[in-house]
């Protein structure tokens, strides 16, 4: 996917801590439900991936800060839901290399090659061959503005994105995106077995083209051309097609892609039948993040929210509840200094 919209949500991933002169690196967690030990001991020479698993992300991010790290002790909190979709791996590995860079001084890595380098910390440590957006917005996110990220030039532009109006609505379905994991590396290799196809010198053997993949690579190209136009939309401040943009996003997410579940098609059908019944008053509902579960992100007129978050839930079918939570575009890491 060449560009993608983004912003950065206002839930925190702070890291605080101090040298050890003893080279040793100790990091605390305030993290729950993680079903492993809370606290990790390394130093450089046993700095490989293992268990817990969280650790693997700061583990990584140790690892390929340039300049190298000393060591020390630190205390991560977070208010970010784990496995929802909102990226709290990639706030963790921003956060981790935010403290670096102010626990040594040195700010050698640009911020386009801070997010590459976060980004490596994933794949190497973690095993998921993850893309830049999370990395990437968790350091350029700006208060009320979303931003167009050109994947490939690694480039942003900032479009506006405030309207006392209009809010932006997440729904977490609370099921964890297990699936997640395994699947996205068997989406990537469908994307690229099907990129095999268009480079065939004929379109004939393009053609020959499995239905499975013709389905991976038709939600790819269309939401490349969604983007571009949501972008647009967004620009003119035209909500309804930028939500009917984000509609079709997820029947293409959910239909070509198929990574969604039916918890969140059935959140997304309710938000969207509450719409209908009240003057259109939801713009567009879709999934966010990796799939599977997590989060949907909604469109939706201020006023409206109350009674549209008690319809979801009133209807709503499994277990557990959904939560909700209203966002605003924010500000990316920032040192703080007390
Ligand atoms: P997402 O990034 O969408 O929230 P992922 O499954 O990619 O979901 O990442 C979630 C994992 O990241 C958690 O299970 C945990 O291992 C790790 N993680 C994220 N934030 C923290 C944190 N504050 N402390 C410890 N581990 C964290």
């Amino acid at each position: 996917m060449t560009q993608k919209i983004h912003t950065a949500v206002p839930q925190l991933t702070v890291v605080a801590g101090s040298f050890d002169p003893s080279g040793k690196i100790t990091i605390v967690t305030n993290m729950r439900h993680l079903g492993e030990p809370n606290r990790v001991i390394f130093d450089h020479k046993t700095n490989l991936p293992g268990k817990p698993i969280w650790a693997n992300y700061v583990k990584g991010v140790v690892k390929n800060f340039p300049g190298g790290v000393p060591g020390f002790c630190a205390v991560v909190v977070s208010s970010v839901p784990a496995g929802g979709g909102l990226a709290s791996s990639a706030a963790l590995e921003v956060a981790m290399f935010t403290f670096l860079e102010a626990l040594t001084g040195d700010f050698t890595a640009k911020p386009p090659e801070k997010s590459l380098l976060c980004q490596k910390a994933e794949h190497e440590y973690v095993g998921v061959p993850c893309g830049i957006m999370d990395q990437y917005a968790s350091i350029f996110g700006t208060k009320g503005k979303a931003i167009l990220l050109d994947c490939r030039a690694m480039v942003h532009d900032l479009i506006p994105f405030e309207d006392r109006k209009i809010a932006i609505l997440l729904t977490n379905s609370n099921v964890v995106q297990e699936r997640a994991e395994s699947e996205y590396p068997v989406r990537r290799k469908e994307c690229n077995q099907a990129a095999e196809y268009f480079n065939r010198s004929s379109l004939p053997a393009a053609s020959d083209m499995p239905p499975l993949l013709f389905k991976r690579a038709r939600h790819v190209i269309s939401e490349i051309a969604r983007t571009k136009e949501a972008a647009e939309a967004l620009r003119k401040q035209n909500y309804e097609h930028f939500g009917k943009l984000m509609q079709a996003s997820h029947e293409s997410l959910r239909d070509d892609f198929e990574v969604s579940c039916e918890e969140i098609n059935q959140i997304v059908a309710l938000s969207m039948d509450y719409s209908q019944q009240h003057d259109d008053c939801v713009y567009g509902c879709r999934i966010t993040g990796l799939g599977f579960g997590g989060c949907t992100i909604s469109l939706v007129i201020k006023d409206e929210l109350t009674p549209l978050m008690a319809y979801v839930k009133g209807r709503y079918q499994y277990s557990p509840e959904p939560s909700f939570t209203v966002v605003k575009p924010s500000y990316g890491a920032r040192i703080l200094r007390t």
